[in-house]
């Protein structure tokens, strides 16, 4: 069966890869693991070893083939876009420990995904994803660097981002056009105290114009609001919204109130 490009699927191939994949991942068997887009199993019949309940949301119905024979008592496919999934329902019944998200996802869809997860409550422990190698490298990225910006802040309030690994290109089938690496969410038990309203619409403002200074993105009124704060943290007028880590956005989000 071929593939299809429009679902963005590359299935991996290289088996060297998916068991350091599955090596990473700390699963005990009381958990629950939710896999996004198992595909041909590749990834799915490896986790199955970890005897933990397993859900898949595989949103091509011609991939049952592969996955009827992976299904039981505790794994179960669910056939629908994982955009359009109620998951909360769809877990609610499986009792569990800690719940963990998989997902070699495709390259179109990771950040809607990724916020579907963050906005559907389902309080994931850990997430594990192969995403384009540029994207792994924003969501990772520091202040002063060029990747670093409002969707790095965004994810990394919720989780702890690390790069595990990259994956060449030749580790799938079709060969995508770009390399892709591993990274892992944890989530953060010291998630900020601010307003999340308040923080995330100064992050958007504050980095709507990529190049531009923050004063020229807020306007003179909203910049004189906040420059005691920048003065405090020796920061002067021409300051980038790229120079500004999570704790000063913090703490400017936090004073506007
Ligand atoms: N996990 C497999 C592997 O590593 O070989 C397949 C990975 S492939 C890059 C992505 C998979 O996600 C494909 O099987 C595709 O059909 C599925 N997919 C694409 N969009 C989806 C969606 N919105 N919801 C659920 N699955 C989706």
């Amino acid at each position: 069966m071929k593939a299809k490009k429009s679902l963005g699927q590359n299935f991996l191939i290289d088996q060297n890869i998916i068991n350091k994949i599955i090596n990473s991942i700390n699963v005990e068997k009381e958990d629950l693991i939710i896999e996004i887009g198992p595909g041909r199993g590749a990834l799915t019949k490896l986790l199955k070893t970890k005897s933990a309940n397993i859900i898949c949301y595989e949103i091509d119905q011609d991939l049952r083939v592969y996955l009827n024979a992976l299904e039981d008592n505790k794994t179960k496919i669910i056939y629908k876009d994982f955009l359009n999934a109620n998951v909360e329902d769809d877990i609610k019944s499986i009792k569990y420990n800690n719940l963990f998200v998989v997902g070699n996802l495709p390259y179109y869809i990771t950040t809607p995904i990724i916020k579907k997860i963050i906005e559907s409550n389902i309080d994931a422990k850990e997430m594990y994803f192969m995403v384009q190698e540029e994207v792994a490298n924003r969501w990772t990225s520091k202040p002063n660097s060029k990747e670093y910006g409002s969707i790095t802040l965004y994810l990394n309030y919720y989780f702890n981002i690390s790069k595990l690994f990259k994956v060449s290109k030749r580790a799938f089938n079709p060969i995508p056009k770009v390399e892709s690496a591993i990274i892992k969410f944890e989530k953060r038990i010291d998630k900020p105290k601010v307003n999340e309203e308040v923080y995330f619409k100064l992050v958007d403002d504050c980095f709507k114009m990529k190049r531009k200074t923050l004063k020229n993105n807020l306007g003179s009124d909203r910049y004189n609001k906040i420059e005691p704060i920048l003065i405090k943290n020796g920061l002067t007028p021409n300051v980038r919204a790229e120079e500004l880590s999570e704790d000063i956005f913090v703490e400017i989000a936090n004073y506007l109130r």
